[in-house]
């Protein structure tokens, strides 16, 4: 069984991430979200949040399910049992950075990383952009976040 874990901020989780998990799912027999914490991002919603919303938004995947990782990436992919590690690719930027974790991950722990990329429609689309959106209004950001986001933005920023 391959079994892989899709890991991230998710803050928030954004349409862009439900590209690459929708495509995970399909070329995985089981996929776990894996909500992080990235010490160098400043947090809008706190994990437990960012956690209950991508179960939201992925609630009719039947072979993807939702956790929140403490420590190493590599060690929680351990511990589901997964040996894959699912990573999005919008740009050149995204490349080097997702080069040096692949690197690293696969000295630490032998884990293979897997890399998908964006669709066009999505390259422009991250968690940091939406934030500055919902900062000014959230009528137009249906276009970038799933519905349940919106919803936790709009009550967020009210
Ligand atoms: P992190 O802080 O770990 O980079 P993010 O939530 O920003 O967490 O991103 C998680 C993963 O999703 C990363 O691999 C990122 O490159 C990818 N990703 C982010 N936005 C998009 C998008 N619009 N399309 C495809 N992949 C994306």
């Amino acid at each position: 069984m391959k079994k892989a874990v899709f890991p991230g901020s998710f803050d928030p989780l954004t349409n862009g991430h439900m590209d690459i998990i929708r495509r995970a799912a399909e070329l995985f027999d089981e996929v776990v979200v894996a909500v992080g914490i990235n010490t160098n991002k400043k947090g809008l919603f706190p994990p437990a949040e960012r956690l209950a919303l991508v179960e939201a938004a992925v609630a009719d995947m039947p072979n993807v399910s939702v956790g929140i990782i403490e420590g190493l990436t590599v060690n929680y992919a351990q511990s589901v049992g997964a040996s894959y590690i699912i990573r999005g690719l919008r740009n050149c930027k995204d490349f080097e950075y997702e080069r040096d974790i692949a690197g690293a991950n696969a000295a630490l722990a032998n884990m293979e990383t897997v890399l998908l990329f964006a669709k066009p429609e999505n390259q422009n689309i991250s968690s940091s952009m939406v934030k500055e959106i919902a900062k000014v209004g959230t009528d137009r950001l249906a276009a970038f976040v799933p519905a349940v986001v919106v919803a936790a933005l709009e009550e967020h920023f009210q």
